[in-house]
């Protein structure tokens, strides 16, 4: 298979804080895009700019050489894939799905097992770099799959990302994810916890992060969600509930491999106590409320 703008059709299902910056990415890179989401607005959004409405998933698989999907969570991608009117309907022989949703890597092995019985092939690729990272297509990519597929569907990944690393066979690409999100969970409690001693502390924990971004400390977490953890703007960005459920997996994929994971395990509980007080649509940073509430302050 040979991907150009004039060449491939490609379909996109999930247009939300990712997918739709994503998916604009693609148009403006020339590419003819069929897109599906379950609510309309950002399908109205994407036609607006020169995509077509697939109108269900079966339809998008029917018009498209390659198939993106960006969706929350495993059952959503199976659903998506093989449920009533689901992408397998309408895929073809030859044609590819590329799964950019941070999903379980078992499930993901599973998935690739069953369509490569219908003789469609399928790459995971999850991604780090958050919204920006999606509007400004430079996103980290990081693949499982068939190499050579991989290769051919480069292109794609070009539009979409600036850092693409090919992990190894399928479900490697969602271990990859497992273990960024374990870096990201626990860099972003080191955060939450420092800048929310310094405030009881009565030091400027504003200063404490300028003083932090220059020295061995320093990281993105601590430059952007420090920022937002300072301004108290828990606007999502990532949600909450999104970050418990890459944590959960994270785990299953320890217990899998016979790995333990404590630290994880215990980010994974405090997310999760944010997401049971009502929080979980919040961004990930809003750990940081909970630390305070900890300290016995809200
Ligand atoms: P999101 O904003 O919740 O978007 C998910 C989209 O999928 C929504 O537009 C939703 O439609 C749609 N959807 C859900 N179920 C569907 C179905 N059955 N059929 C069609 N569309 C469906 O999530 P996101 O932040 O874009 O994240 C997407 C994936 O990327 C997740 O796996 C996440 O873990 C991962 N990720 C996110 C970030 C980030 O910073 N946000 C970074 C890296 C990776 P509705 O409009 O109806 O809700």
């Amino acid at each position: 298979m040979r991907v150009s703008p004039e060449k491939t059709r490609i379909g996109f299902i999930g247009l939300g804080i990712m997918g739709r910056p994503m998916a604009r990415n693609l148009l403006r890179a020339g590419y003819r895009l069929v897109v599906h989401n379950r609510s309309r607005a950002p399908v109205m959004e994407l036609v607006a700019l020169g995509a077509t409405d697939g109108g269900s998933p079966a339809g998008v698989g029917q018009a498209s050489d390659v198939v993106i999907t960006m969706l929350p969570d495993t059952p959503d991608v199976e659903q998506v894939v093989f449920g009533p009117g689901g992408l397998v309907e309408g895929m073809r022989p030859g044609s590819v799905l590329i799964d950019m949703s941070t999903i379980s890597p078992t499930a993901t092995r599973t998935f690739a097992e069953r369509l490569r019985e219908k003789g469609i092939g399928m790459l995971d690729a999850p991604v780090s770099g958050g919204q920006r990272g999606a509007e400004e297509g430079t996103l980290a990519i990081m693949v499982g799959g068939e190499e050579t597929l991989f290769e051919a569907c480069r292109p794609i990944f070009q539009v979409l990302g600036r850092h693409i690393v090919y992990i190894g066979p399928s479900g490697a690409g969602q271990l990859c994810k497992a273990c960024n999100q374990i870096v990201v969970a626990i860099t972003l409690q080191a955060v939450g916890e420092a800048l929310v001693l310094a405030e009881h502390s009565g030091v400027d924990p504003a200063r404490v992060r300028e003083a932090l971004l220059g020295g061995f400390a320093a990281s993105r977490v601590l430059e952007v969600h420090g920022q937002r953890m300072l301004k108290g703007d828990f606007t999502p960005g990532f949600r909450a509930a999104l970050h418990h459920k890459d944590l959960h997996l994270a785990l299953g994929a320890g217990r899998a491999a016979g790995v333990p994971l404590p630290a994880t395990a215990l980010v994974h509980e405090l997310l999760g106590a944010l997401v049971a007080s009502g929080r979980g649509d919040l961004d990930h940073s809003a750990l940081a409320l909970l630390l305070r509430q900890l300290a016995g302050r809200t």
